[in-house]
């Protein structure tokens, strides 16, 4: 399928490696010029060039902290009015309710909420001057079915697609679409971290613990990068302008609801 955006220009943050780079990929692939982010300057020139020489698409690379003011300024000042934002950034530690004080929440929020919503309310003037524009969030499984160690992750998650259902249906007369994609287990560093360490910490072979959370999924498997990217893509098609303020949860069927 022709998603129609060849030669539209993609911000996506945090996408060196896992979900946001098979978003740039995907991207990269219908013919849009990148902007990506990450904070690791080594990885994400690697990342740059290899999509670049494999799509023939511009990718510039930009490292920071995208959590930060200076990195979403960095960011911005690369790529001033994107026709595409891909809002992604590390999630937050797990842990047990009565550990989290405010300091906590202040961080997970601004990775999680607040500078999402910088990013949206900085490139959103002019896409609605231009009067076209798709911002997808990464967000989480957690925001349909609480994943209880992941507090914060669900606390700040919350309140951005709170924000994102307003906010969506403010804009959306412009040309501009805001949606939210839900990650459920997708194969990457961070799931492949998790299950390290639950195998260390329970003493059990990390092949058991990865089977125990796949037989979890209808499907059987975890997602992988492509898939979440191919919808992500999808999302910011010509084809997604009647989606709005929506979130797609993609997760081979493991929250089990009729809606
Ligand atoms: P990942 O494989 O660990 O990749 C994270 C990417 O983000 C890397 O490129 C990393 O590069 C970059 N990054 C992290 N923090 C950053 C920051 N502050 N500023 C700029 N770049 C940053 O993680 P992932 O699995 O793709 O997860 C992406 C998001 O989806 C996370 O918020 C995660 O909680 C959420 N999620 C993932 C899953 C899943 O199954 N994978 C499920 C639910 C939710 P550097 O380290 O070099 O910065």
């Amino acid at each position: 399928m022709d998603l129609g955006i060849k030669g539209k220009t993609a911000i996506v943050c945090a996408a060196s490696k896992g979900l946001g780079r098979g978003c740039a990929e995907a991207l990269a692939e219908a013919g849009v010029n990148l902007v990506i982010n990450a904070r690791t300057e080594s990885t994400l020139i690697e990342a740059a060039e290899a999509i670049a020489a494999k799509y023939g698409v511009s990718v510039t690379p930009v490292a920071c902290d995208i959590t930060t003011a200076e990195g979403q300024a960095m960011v911005l000042a690369a790529c001033p009015d994107p026709d595409i934002l891909v809002n992604n950034a590390g999630g937050p530690p797990p842990g047990m309710w009565s550990d989290w004080e405010r300091d906590d929440f202040i961080k997970a929020l601004d990775a999680n909420m607040l500078t999402p919503i910088a990013l949206m309310k900085a490139v959103l003037p002019s896409m609605m001057e231009k009067g076209w524009g798709r911002i997808v969030n990464i967000t989480s499984i957690s925001v349909k079915s609480p994943v209880a160690v992941l507090g914060l992750s669900n606390s700040a998650r919350a309140g951005l697609t709170g924000y994102v259902g307003g906010t969506s249906r403010q804009v959306a007369h412009s040309g501009v679409t805001i949606n939210n994609l839900l990650p459920g287990t997708h194969d990457t560093d961070r799931i492949s971290n998790l299950d390290k360490s639950v195998s260390e910490q329970q003493n059990r072979p990390l092949e058991e613990v990865m089977a125990e959370r796949r037989a979890e999924i209808p499907t059987g498997l975890y997602g992988s990068p492509a898939d979440f990217g191919a919808t992500c893509a999808f999302m910011c098609s010509q084809h997604a302008r009647f989606m709005v303020g929506q979130n797609i949860l993609l997760d081979g069927g493991a929250v089990n609801t009729t809606m």
